[in-house]
This record gives structure tokens, C-alpha cells and sequence, in this order.
């Protein structure tokens, strides 16, 4: 990890919005295995870590270099779309669905999940949806992202803004509307009184 000021930690951070994704510590080192066809893996440096990444070929043929992230990132500062499908996937045994900026909804890539059933059930659908089966990690696109040293304190305020933004929203219009509310009155007592 590293070495740094106190209470600052590095994060990967969503290139579009700057929002914090991943935490240094929640990559995973290890070598996984990957779909030798379509997929090769190298060891990176990432935010001073040595880290295997996938170089990964898509079925529209398009190339992007992934990194392996844990869970802890769902809902935080990813969103899950659509069932997790088996079709293609760089990983085997593992399902995939879109991941995206939980800020900005950018694609950045996907959630994998182990595969539900053997896959000798032909045109079996997944019986379970992103939301209920269990995630594994995801498979994040390097260069979606961007290095960043943050403080704590700050993550925290921007997680907990995602967390109530109608909350927020709405007690400070209340609070708003509190405070026109004299103002207003008088007003309207002036304009009666005029008439
Ligand atoms: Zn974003």
C-alpha cells in the first residue's frame, strides 16, 4: 500500500465524474483464470500495487483492460444492471452484467457471478436476477478510471450524499420554506393592507 499522509487513501476514481469507485485495498492481486481465446493476463502497477489485469476481447470485438475488484463497491459507488448472463464471459464458471458509475452511470464494466446452473441445461436462463444472486467481484475497465489520493473525511461526505440525496434535498427546502414563510406573510399583509 501506500505510504502516505494520515487519514488520505488512494481510490480509483470514475474518469467522467471523478467519483470514488475503488479503495486501494479492495483490488485483487491474484492471478485468476481467464478465457484463453479472447483473454491474456499481465501483472500492472496500480496505484503502486502489483496487480494481474486481463487483457479481454468482447464479442463485438472490442478490447479493454480489466481489473478485478471485490463486491464491497455495489451500490456504493456501482450499480448492477440486467440478469447476469454466461454468454461469452472471460471468466468460466462466471456470469456477467453491466456495472456502472453509481454517479454518473457511466459504463465502467461488469459484475460477475458464479454461474447458477451446470451449463448442460440448454437455453437455461439465470434464475436469479443482479439483485438476489450473489456477486463475486467485478471486472473494472482501467482506462474508465483514474488514480486518486483522497481523504477519508471526504469519501465519507460524498457516500453519504449519494446515500439521502432526496433526504438532503428535502429538508433543505424545507428549511427554506420555513424561513421565507414570515417574509412572505408580511409581504402579502403590506400588499392587502395597500389595496
Ligand atoms: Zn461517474
Amino acid at each position: 500500500m501506500a505510504a502516505g499522509d494520515k487519514g488520505q487513501s488512494s481510490w480509483l476514481v470514475c474518469a467522467a465524474c471523478t467519483y470514488p469507485l475503488v479503495r486501494v485495498e479492495e483490488l485483487i492481486e491474484e492471478k485468476f483464470e481467464c478465457r484463453k481465446d479472447v483473454s491474456w493476463s499481465y501483472e500492472l502497477d496500480v496505484m503502486e500495487q502489483q496487480i494481474w489485469c486481463y487483457s479481454a476481447t468482447n464479442a463485438h470485438d472490442h478490447r479493454f483492460d480489466v481489473v478485478r475488484v471485490l463486491p464491497t463497491g455495489l451500490s456504493r459507488s456501482l450499480a448492477v444492471e440486467g440478469k447476469p448472463t454466461a454468454e461469452f464471459s472471460w471468466f468460466p464458471g462466471f456470469a456477467w452484467a453491466m456495472a456502472h458509475c453509481c454517479h454518473c452511470n457511466r459504463h465502467l464494466g461488469w459484475a460477475f457471478y458464479p454461474e447458477a446452473r451446470p451449463t448442460s441445461e440448454e437455453h437455461s436462463e439465470q434464475p436469479a436476477d443482479a439483485s438476489t444472486s450473489e456477486l463475486a467481484f467485478f471486472g473494472l475497465v482501467l482506462t474508465k478510471m483514474r488514480e486518486s489520493r483522497l481523504h477519508d473525511s471526504t469519501v465519507e461526505d460524498i457516500f453519504a450524499r449519494l446515500r439521502s440525496p432526496q433526504q438532503q434535498g428535502s429538508s433543505t427546502l424545507r428549511s427554506l420554506r420555513q424561513a421565507l414563510r414570515p417574509m412572505l406573510l408580511t409581504y402579502l399583509s403590506r400588499q392587502l393592507a395597500a389595496n
